[in-house]
C-alpha cells in the first residue's frame, strides 16, 4: 500500500498490482481483498485507476476459487485485470463482463496478428512483449483497431528470456519464475568446472570480479518517450512491485516529468537521469526498442544493484508550528547530517537540527527501522515526502 500510494502521490494515473493470490510476484507484499478496495477508492479519488494482475501460469487446480477470487476483485473496485493465460481470460469474461481486460506482457505480443486476436477476444489493452523494436510497435499500431491500446514497459529489470518463458529459477532452485517465485539466478556470478575436478573453477571474463553472463542491464527509456509515443505507446508502465516505496516515488516523479516535458513539445530534463540514478539500479539499456542490444544489453561485471543514495525516511505529518516534523525511519542518520527531501514539486535540502521520540525524549540518531520519530530541521515538509542521505 505505501508503494501503492507513492506512485500516485509521484505522478503515475494508474497502478498495476496483485493480490494474495496469482500474480507475478509471489514474495510482493501484495493486497488483500480489503486494502484493494481501498486502494480503487483512493485512486479513484484521484482520477486514477487500479490494475490488477491476474498473470501467473495456471494449473488446474489454480482454477478452484478464481471465480470467487474475480468476484472479490470486481467488487474491490478494481479497473482492469491484467492475464496471460486464455482460461483466465475467459473466467474474468464470464464473472466480470464489465470490467476491462489487458493482455500481459508474459503473453508475448509481438506482432499486429496476435494484438488482433486478444482484440477479437475483448482484450482492451494489450501490454506488449518487452523484445519488440519501436519499428515493430509502429508496425503492430498501423495493422490493430485504433480501440486496441498498446502499453509497453519503459522502466526496470529485463529477463535474459522471452519474458514468461524463463526456466533458469525453476531450474536451479525450484522457484518458478513464471509462477511468481523467481529467485533471480540470472543476477548470479557463474564459472566453469570440469567434471572431476570439482573444486576447480575457470572464470569466464578476465574481471576479477568474476562475470555475470546471464545479468540483463535494467530498461530506462526516460530520454526517449517521444520515440515511445510516436510508435503508437498509450501507456507506459514502470515495474516496481518489489521495489521500495522510495524507488516508487523517485521514479514515477522522473518519468512524470519527462512525459509531461514530451508531450509539451519541451526538451529532456538531463537532472532526471541523476533523478533515476539516486533510486538506484544496475547499468541501463534502451532494451530492443532500437533494435537488439546483444552484449550491450548485459551487465556482465556487476549483479547487484548499486545506490548512491540510502532513503532514510518517511514524513508522517506535516512540519508543526515548532518546526519538528513526525516521520517513520527507514535508514540510519543522526543529528547534524544533510538529507534530501524528496516531495512531488520537487527536492529540497535539509539540515537535521535534532530528533526526539514522539514523547519528546531527544535522541542524537535514528537507528531503529520503522520507529517513529520527529526530526527539526531547515525545511517544511508534508506527508509521504520520503527523505533520503547521500552514501
Ligand atoms: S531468472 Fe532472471 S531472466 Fe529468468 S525470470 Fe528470473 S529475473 Fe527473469
Amino acid at each position: 500500500m505505501e508503494s501503492l500510494v507513492a506512485a500516485a502521490d509521484f505522478g503515475a494515473d494508474a497502478v498495476y498490482a496483485a493480490g494474495k493470490a496469482y500474480g507475478l510476484r509471489a514474495f510482493a507484499d501484495n493486497l488483500t481483498t480489503d486494502e484493494m478496495a481501498k486502494a480503487a477508492a483512493l485512486l479513484h479519488s484521484r482520477n486514477k485507476r487500479l490494475y490488477i494482475a491476474l498473470n501467473a501460469v495456471f494449473h488446474p487446480a489454480d482454477f478452484r476459487g478464481l471465480e470467487a477470487y474475480v468476484s472479490s476483485i470486481a467488487e474491490a473496485g478494481a479497473d482492469a485485470f491484467i492475464v496471460t493465460d486464455p482460461g483466465v481470460m475467459a473466467t474474468v469474461k464470464r464473472i466480470a463482463p464489465h470490467i476491462p481486460i489487458h493482455i500481459s506482457t508474459q503473453a508475448n505480443t509481438t506482432n499486429a496478428q496476435s494484438a488482433r486476436f486478444w482484440h477479437e477476444q475483448g482484450a482492451s489493452r494489450v501490454i506488449l512483449a518487452r523484445e519488440l523494436s519501436l519499428a515493430e510497435i509502429a508496425d503492430i499500431r498501423a495493422n490493430t483497431p485504433k480501440e486496441l491500446e498498446l502499453e509497453a514497459f519503459v522502466h526496470g529489470a529485463m529477463c535474459i528470456a522471452y519474458s514468461g518463458r524463463c526456466l533458469l529459477s525453476g531450474v536451479l532452485t525450484g522457484r518458478s519464475g513464471n509462477g511468481g517465485a523467481c529467485a533471480q539466478p540470472c543476477r548470479w556470478e557463474y564459472r566453469i568446472s570440469e567434471k572431476g575436478y570439482p573444486d576447480e573453477y575457470f572464470p569466464i571474463s578476465s574481471d576479477e570480479r568474476g562475470t555475470y553472463v546471464l545479468n540483463s542491464k535494467d530498461l530506462c527509456m526516460i530520454e526517449h518517450l517521444k520515440d515511445m509515443i510516436d510508435a503508437g505507446i498509450v501507456s507506459l508502465k514502470i515495474e516496481g512491485r518489489m521495489k521500495s516505496a522510495y524507488y516508487v516515488a523517485c521514479v514515477t516523479r522522473a518519468y512524470r516529468r519527462a512525459l509531461d516535458d514530451a508531450l509539451a513539445g519541451r526538451p529532456f530534463d538531463k537532472n532526471l537521469l541523476e533523478e533515476i540514478d539516486k533510486a538506484g539500479s544496475r547499468a541501463y539499456t534502451t532494451g530492443f526498442f532500437y533494435g537488439n542490444p546483444r552484449e550491450q544489453g548485459q551487465d556482465t561485471v556487476r549483479g547487484k544493484v548499486e545506490r548512491t543514495y540510502d532513503f532514510v525516511g518517511v514524513v508522517k505529518a506535516p512540519t508543526g508550528e515548532d518546526g519538528w516534523t513526525l516521520f517513520e525511519q527507514r535508514g540510519k542518520f543522526c543529528v547534524g547530517d544533510s538529507l534530501e527531501v524528496l516531495s512531488p514539486d520537487g527536492v529540497a535540502e535539509m539540515k537535521v537540527v535534532g530528533l526526539m521520540t514522539p514523547d519528546g525524549e531527544q535522541r542524537e540518531c535514528a537507528p531503529h527501522p520503522k520507529e517513529m520519530l520527529k526530526v527539526l530541521s531547515t525545511g517544511r515538509m508534508k506527508p509521504g515526502d520520503m527523505l533520503r542521505k547521500k552514501r
